[in-house]
């Protein structure tokens, strides 16, 4: 029972399952042989084969595997991604727009910066007021020059990719350069061990195979966190309506401008993201089935289209449903779900992948010596991960909140009933002050208050009341716009970065 823990065994073979098996086999420990790494995938279960968008920790995540920057991008068909931009969210009018980019305002007291923008800089958005990567993302600029260490950027970023294609390049260098055991078979069974946990599942082919530690990335199966070990799914759909989406992939002209930023463009039920990739965009309808029925999600999202690539060749979209929630606890005995075995809340934000980074970093940050450790480990996980849903949920919910557009969706979106209690509180606390490190106090915040800051003040709530601008705010602003010229003049067209060649390794990916 007191055993260390040394074979990891992962249920699943999706984005969820394969980052973490690179992750832990590229971890201290399975580097020092004391940690092997066996993932099971059934080979006709199909992934959900979305997820497009990833948040700044996908840089460290692929650093710690060791999988080099140029090497991602070609066989990932990857680009840049510096952040959101939500078109028509506040009123639907001509023109309404606000993005929330990843880097950060400057490094002054953030009341201070808003007396500043209201004093000096007023006619500018929020965001371009606070970051130069406003201007580098109009102009679809890379954030980073060729010649920079892999990783590195003049402003932060993360990527969009072809969920595919990243499963199957991650895949591949785990088995081939992590050591990974990868076993192409249906798990059909699970046996327990004497203390309630889980001792080994029961593969069709290939017998039963036993751990010390199980991780669940089957996804919306939630094979053994949810069907083995039954532990309680919590509903969120009450503040979040969204439950289905139509995914598209539309190919592009080759030397089309590649967007630097996920476009969120709301709707009448819901909204619709746009994902610029090298050769395709990547475009879906998210929508309430209680607003909108799949028809008119249908016609939204071929208008949209329609709109935006008027040449573009018709294209099937795939129908999704997804529940919206998430277990009550994440970690229970010897078995760890993540990914959406573990939930799922609608893409708006893309906080799916970047759950998995985190769920990852605090397993490998506290992996449990032994069996006897791993309820203190566990009751930890899962007080940690309740409070990150909860303010996903939180966070999301402030875009809907905010949004003063009149149809039926939107008012129900806004009808107190549906708004968390914490969300309502803050609300009214941010009357009085700007949203602050006080609100989000935890190391690796999900969606810090900068986060919030842009959200807030990109849709025109109101600033606080008696702020006085302070000459170090003004000269932050003013060095914001001398950088913004700056980079404009520095940084490639997204488009140029990613045609390039990269000699010697657009020859690999393409293996
Ligand atoms: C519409 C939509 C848009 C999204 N957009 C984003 C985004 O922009 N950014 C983001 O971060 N996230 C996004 N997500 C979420 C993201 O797609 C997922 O979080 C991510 O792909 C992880 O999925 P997964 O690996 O947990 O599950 P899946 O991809 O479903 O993989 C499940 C795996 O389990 C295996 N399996 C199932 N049953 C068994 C069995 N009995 N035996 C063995 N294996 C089994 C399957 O074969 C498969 O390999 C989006 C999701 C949706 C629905």
């Amino acid at each position: 029972m007191d055993s260390a823990i040394e074979r990891v065994v992962i249920v699943g073979g999706g984005t969820a399952g394969w980052l973490t098996a690179a992750r832990l086999a590229s971890s201290p420990r399975a580097v020092a042989g004391r940690l092997s790494v066996t993932l099971i995938e059934a080979p006709d279960i199909p992934t959900i084969g979305v997820g497009e968008g990833t948040w700044p920790t996908m840089r460290a995540t692929l650093t710690a595997i060791g999988i080099g920057e140029g090497e991602f991008l070609s066989a990932c068909d990857a680009s840049f991604k510096q952040g959101s931009r939500f078109d028509g969210w506040v009123t639907g009018a001509a023109g309404d727009r606000y993005l929330h980019p990843f880097t950060s305002p400057p490094a002054a007291p953030v009341e201070e910066l808003l007396a500043a923008w209201r004093a000096g800089a007023a006619d500018q958005p929020f965001a371009a007021a606070m970051t130069a990567q406003a201007h580098v993302c109009d102009l679809d600029l890379a954030p980073r020059q060729r010649a920079m260490p892999d990783y590195q950027g003049a402003v932060n970023y993360a990527y969009h990719l072809d969920a595919g294609k990243f499963a199957a390049l991650l895949a591949s260098h785990a088995v081939r350069r992590l050591g990974v055991r990868h076993v192409s078979d249906h798990v059909v069974a699970v046996a327990r061990d004497g203390a309630g946990g889980i001792a080994s599942v029961a593969t069709r082919r290939n017998g039963d195979i036993e751990g010390d530690l199980f991780i669940d990335c089957s996804g919306h199966a939630s094979l053994l966190m949810g069907g083995h070990l039954g532990v309680e799914w919590i509903d969120r759909g009450d503040t979040l309506f969204n439950d289905r989406a139509l995914a598209a992939q539309v190919p592009v002209a080759p030397g089309s401008p590649v967007a630097s930023q996920t476009v969120s463009t709301a709707h009448e039920a819901g909204w619709i993201w746009d994902i610029g990739l090298p050769g395709r965009r990547g475009i879906g309808c998210v929508y309430a089935s209680r607003f909108m029925d799949d028809d008119a999600a249908e016609a939204t999202l071929r208008a949209h289209i329609a709109r935006v690539l008027p040449d573009a060749p018709e294209v099937p979209a795939r129908r999704l449903s997804f529940p919206t929630g998430h277990r009550a606890r994440f970690w229970e005995g010897n078995c760890i779900a993540i990914g959406l075995s573990a939930g799922f809340i609608e893409p708006l934000e893309a906080s799916a992948i970047v759950m998995i980074e985190l769920s990852l970093g605090a397993l490998i940050d506290n992996f449990p010596a032994s069996r006897a450790a791993m309820e203190i480990h566990a009751g930890r996980f899962n007080e940690l991960f309740r409070y990150r849903w909860d303010r996903i949920v939180e966070f999301l919910k402030l875009h809907y909140v905010l949004s003063r557009r009149d149809e039926p969706y939107w008012r129900a979106q806004r009808d107190a009933a549906h708004v968390p209690p914490r969300l309502a509180e803050m609300l009214r606390l941010w009357r009085d002050q700007p949203p602050s490190a006080w609100d989000f106090p935890r190391v690796d915040e999900i969606f810090s208050a900068a986060s919030h800051q842009y959200i807030l003040y990109g849709m025109g709530y109101p600033v606080p009341p008696g702020l006085v601008p302070g000459e170090r705010a003004a000269a932050l602003l003013a060095e914001n716009r001398r950088r913004a010229r700056s980079l404009a003049a520095a940084l490639p067209g997204n488009r140029d970065y990613l045609d390039a060649p990269r000699p010697g390794i657009d020859a690999v990916a393409a293996r």
